[in-house]
């Protein structure tokens, strides 16, 4: 049997990542501590408020173990969960966060960059025949940040407003919105194949 998909479930919305992935009949694990990243073959960081989950992967001590699994093996960070795995932020919002991310994705990114008036809308994005099918996908944005910078080894997976929403370096997949709030299961579906090693 392939190890199940690991999503940290260690504060945010992993209740709905789990049920993504059980809507393609995968096995989900929810992971808490660095040994059971061992257990898994890929992993969800998924959105919530990425300050403290940042704080709580320091809390214990998975910021190492995390850097090495995603040199590894595929992961997909979802708003807050892209933030974490950002190399830098932007310099106003560097002081609150009050920690450093992870730095497991070469891009840099604003925190709430729609601004609060905002702060939520949906968008029909083109994801180019990414888990098959090629009809808009149905992007849910919630104090979605924004990309201000992506290393060279980084790919635009998708945009809006010209700007990249979707961005993946090697099977490292960064979406600054919510894909596991809508029944549109292309992304996890794409991910599975990553993690199944298609
Ligand atoms: N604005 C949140 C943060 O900074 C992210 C919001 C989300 O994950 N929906 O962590």
């Amino acid at each position: 049997m392939k190890p199940p998909v690991g999503i940290l479930t260690l504060q945010g919305d992993y209740e709905k990542h789990r049920q993504a992935f059980e809507a393609l009949g995968v096995e989900t694990f929810g992971v808490r501590r660095a040994e059971e990243l061992e257990q898994v073959s890929g992993l969800v960081l998924p959105g919530g408020e990425s300050t403290t989950l940042t704080r709580l992967v320091d809390r214990a001590g998975m910021r190492e173990p995390l850097r090495r699994f995603a040199s590894e093996l595929p992961v997909m960070g979802t708003c807050a969960g892209l933030i974490m795995m950002a190399r830098s932020l932007v310099d106003e919002d560097r002081e609150d966060y009050g920690v450093e991310p992870l730095g497991l994705l070469d891009c840099d990114v604003r925190r709430n960059g729609y601004g609060r008036q905002i702060d939520s809308f949906t968008a029909a994005l083109e994801i180019g025949g990414w888990g098959g099918g090629k009809v808009p996908f149905p992007a849910v944005f919630i104090r979605a940040p924004r990309i201000t910078r992506i290393g060279p080894d980084v790919e635009i997976v998708a945009e809006h407003q010209g700007e990249p929403v979707a961005i993946r370096q090697g099977r490292i997949l960064g979406l600054t919105f919510h894909p596991e709030l809508t029944r549109d299961v292309r992304f996890h579906r794409a991910f599975l194949d990553w993690v199944h090693g298609n």
